[in-house]
């Protein structure tokens, strides 16, 4: 299937109060909304699970809404015009007919573009492209979402860029991607930037606590791995079946990378086997390894910078079996590692040669 469709129905409303760290982006789309200077297409760019989808669609409520201090009415239900100004409030009420049909997915000329499989694909865009032929249905402005814009192949980004060379009236494009550089200089060149921050640690540790009911220790060590992406939290959590489930394996880690230096070689070899077989849940590992070498660094100036807090005795013990450069060392030995991961190759070696360095002292 194509996917160019509407999106997916929100639970609650949500309004720019609800982003986590995101005062900048913020500030800029109110600024937008409030002078009404509607561009033809911006580019949202962030890690995931930072609230970059979650901000397009308050953006279009906001572009859309009817119910909040409208302003003059004169062309039908109609607050703005892309490329025109009309001032307005950055705020979508959450209420009136135009923002319910956003909330519940609903609405004709909100159109929601996403990877039909891997890729974006040319038929996805030309499917878009005859849509936009046509006048939007109801919307002042028409939204076009394109999440995970960086998986557009080729041919569908250069039919993209035809579009966005002579943008269609009344219709606003916003772009999702992670990294800039993963698309096109010249459709990058179309749109304004907006970029999203990762969110603090601190924040990230509280929403799990509050949301979902994380202990406060779990929160604060998963939200260290998560880096600065709300999402990829949740998703660690839940790869290993739980909180609890993650916490075990997290201990059974640290435990054997404590006993590395005095492990025989026949079990080091062991440990990379087991670690190799886990695939899918490799980097979060070797992620949990790095924070655990991290604390022996930060534990000589501060303890309360610890992230692995339920492990402080055995941290401040081992911290005393390193020097400091050796720390360093190791944590760009498993750095190293990380970066392989994505290329697929010698994952087994590279591991067995990372945990005979790790273990030793
Ligand atoms: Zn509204």
């Amino acid at each position: 299937m194509h996917w160019v469709g509407t999106l997916p129905a929100f639970e609650a409303h949500p309004d720019f109060s609800v982003l986590i760290d995101q005062d900048q982006p913020v500030r800029l789309l109110t600024t937008i909304l409030e002078k009404g200077t509607i561009p033809h297409a911006l580019l949202f760019a962030g890690v995931k699970g930072v609230g970059k989808l979650t901000a397009a669609v308050i953006f279009a409520m906001a572009c859309n809404c009817l119910g909040k201090d409208p302003g003059p009415v004169t062309d039908g239900d109609k607050r703005f015009q892309a490329g025109g100004t009309q001032p307005g409030s950055a705020e979508p009420c959450g209420r009136c007919r135009s923002c319910r049909k956003i909330l519940s997915g609903n609405h004709p000329d909100i159109i929601f573009v996403q990877p039909s499989g891997n890729y974006i694909k040319i038929d996805q865009i030309r499917s878009l492209r005859s849509t936009l032929a046509m006048k939007p249905y109801e919307a002042g402005i028409r939204v076009v979402l394109i999440s995970s814009s960086h998986t557009m192949n080729k041919p569908a980004g250069n039919a993209l860029l035809k579009v966005l060379e002579e943008p269609p009236d009344q219709t606003i494009f916003i772009l999702i991607v992670e990294r800039v550089s993963e698309l096109l200089p010249t459709i990058v060149s179309r749109c304004q930037h907006i970029r999203f921050n990762p969110v603090s640690r601190e924040h990230i540790g509280a929403y799990l606590s509050e949301k979902f009911q994380f202990d406060t220790d779990t929160a604060m060590v998963l939200a260290s791995v998560a880096k600065g992406s709300l999402i990829r939290a949740l998703q660690i959590s839940n790869s290993y079946g739980g909180q609890e489930d993650w916490m075990k394996m997290r201990s059974w880690l640290i435990n054997e990378i404590d006993t590395l230096p005095s492990k025989p070689v026949g079990l080091v070899l062991a440990f990379a086997e087991r670690l190799s077989k886990k695939k899918d849940i490799l980097s979060d590992s070797l992620e949990i390894i790095k924070s655990y070498f991290r604390d022996l660094i930060v534990c000589r100036y501060s303890t309360e910078k610890i992230i692995n807090r339920d492990f402080i005795d055995r941290i401040q013990h081992g911290s005393q079996k390193f020097s400091l450069n050796s720390l360093i060392k190791k944590i760009e030995e498993v750095e190293s590692v990380l970066q392989k991961i994505p290329t697929n190759v010698n994952l087994r070696l590279s591991l067995e040669v990372m945990l005979m360095r790790l273990a030793r002292t």
